[in-house]
């Protein structure tokens, strides 16, 4: 079932979205960026002439009650957002009255899901190695089933439209799917949206194929960069790793960013890459500091001879050249973490450099889809995110779709 083959005219849907925004101190939203991806899935079941019952987590409460994580806070917004009024129910597993009196065109945002434990579906105040964890751990299994069911009887249709959760084997992402039949549960317009971005890198490759993984650490990234390896025809290691390639071929990186027990896994990558003809391009040159700070002193060097007390913070101008060299021809390209500290205005050029071959690359036919957490900030400080194919909104559960695992949420409705 596609949520453009389901008619919710009368119908009551039950919607999981990821309305996780970020707030400032007062309780203000400063990034509504959530609630609008949600809106044409919320809107098309309004438009039908459903009722809409909108579920989210916010934050991390562990499974207590948070004021400070309460959705109430952002239920104006939400109002606003879809031109209409919203109801809100102050306990997401005691909403039966609230949802049962929902007439069509009506709304009803449920408080924060991770209030309850069975959300997540995790034991609490107990650790995994005490003996009765396990006990404890199915225990709670349990508890999540019934959680779920309670959520599914408010509603006669399902929509999972929360990708940045999709990775998850919650109660509200995937579980709540089983007390649903084949015909009433449906992806959301995002979820969909993020799904086919995923495929077109996954399955449907135009080539050359150039991927850039940058970022901090290689030890977070291993997992993709393994699976990238059998797809990519350029792959571009950049950011905080470059100096864990350089030290394990013997270089000198100064007090540069270090994974000291990555060093043999680097010289695997570089190995594999040779085995599989993967282009690897790795810094040659970096702009390092003698502080980590934006007004620290600078000086362009080797990254492979970087003086002591000094460390590598964003790529060079040779190696600026290199990353165009091999994302200007592309015609699909994935784009992973900055090549520099970024969020320091000196630090900038090297993601700058790849940001602008990516969108000259996108104008000239390529597929390009930029996701995870930073990434999505570094194109957003360049101005630049509607000059690419598709800005995931997805960070774990990206970077989880492209190691080709499978997303609970996604399987939880497509089987
Ligand atoms: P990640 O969360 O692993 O994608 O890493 C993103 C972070 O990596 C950003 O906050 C960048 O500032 C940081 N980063 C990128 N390059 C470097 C570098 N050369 N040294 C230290 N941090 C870096």
């Amino acid at each position: 079932m596609t949520i453009d083959q389901y008619n919710f005219n009368g119908k009551k849907a039950i919607v999981r979205v990821d309305f996780n925004v970020p707030l400032d101190e007062n309780g203000n939203i400063t990034d509504d960026t959530r609630i609008r991806g949600a809106l044409p899935t919320l809107k098309k079941i309004l438009a039908d002439g459903g009722s809409l019952i909108i579920m989210s987590h916010m934050g991390k409460p562990k499974g207590k009650v948070n004021p400070k994580m309460s959705l109430a806070q952002i239920k104006d917004a939400v109002a606003k957002a879809l031109g209409t009024e919203v109801k809100f129910a102050a306990d997401c597993a005691a909403a039966d009255k609230e949802a049962a009196e929902l007439k069509p065109g009506e709304v009803l945002l449920l408080e924060n899901l991770r209030f309850h434990p069975e959300e997540e579906g995790k034991p609490v105040g107990i650790d995994k190695e005490d003996p009765g964890y396990d006990a404890a751990k199915k225990e709670m299994k349990e508890k999540q089933k019934e959680f779920s069911k309670k959520l599914a009887s408010y509603a006669d249709a399902y929509v999972n439209d929360a990708f940045g959760t999709a990775h998850r084997r919650h109660a509200s992402t995937a579980v709540i799917a089983d007390y649903f039949d084949a015909d009433s549960k449906m992806l959301g317009y995002l979820m969909e949206k993020e799904v086919k971005a995923v495929d077109n890198i996954l399955s449907d490759i135009k080539r050359p194929f150039t991927a850039i993984m940058g970022g901090s650490k290689v030890s977070t990234k291993i997992g993709i960069i393994e699976n990238l390896m059998d797809k990519v025809d350029n792959l571009i290691l950049c950011g905080g790793m470059t100096y864990t390639f350089a030290k394990a071929l013997g270089g000198n990186i100064g007090k540069s960013i270090c994974e000291e027990d990555k060093l043999q896994l680097a010289l695997d990558i570089m190995q594999k890459a040779k085995e599989k003809g993967v282009n690897l391009v790795l810094g040659v040159d970096c702009v390092a500091g003698d502080n980590f700070s934006n007004e620290c002193n600078t000086m362009v060097v080797d990254c492979r001879n970087i003086p002591e007390g000094w460390e590598g913070m964003d790529a060079g101008p040779k190696t600026r050249e290199l990353f165009k060299g091999a994302i200007l021809p592309a015609k699909t390209i994935l784009w992973n973490g900055p090549a520099g500290v970024f969020e320091f205005d000196n630090f900038t050029a090297g993601s700058r450099a790849i940001a602008d071959a990516v969108v000259e690359a996108t104008a000239n036919g390529a597929f390009s889809l930029v996701g995870g957490g930073d990434s999505v900030a570094c194109i957003n400080k360049f101005g630049l995110a509607d000059k690419v194919s598709y800005v995931s909104t997805g960070g774990g559960a990206l970077l989880e779709a492209i190691e080709g695992k499978v997303l609970p949420g996604v399987a939880a409705i497509k089987g």
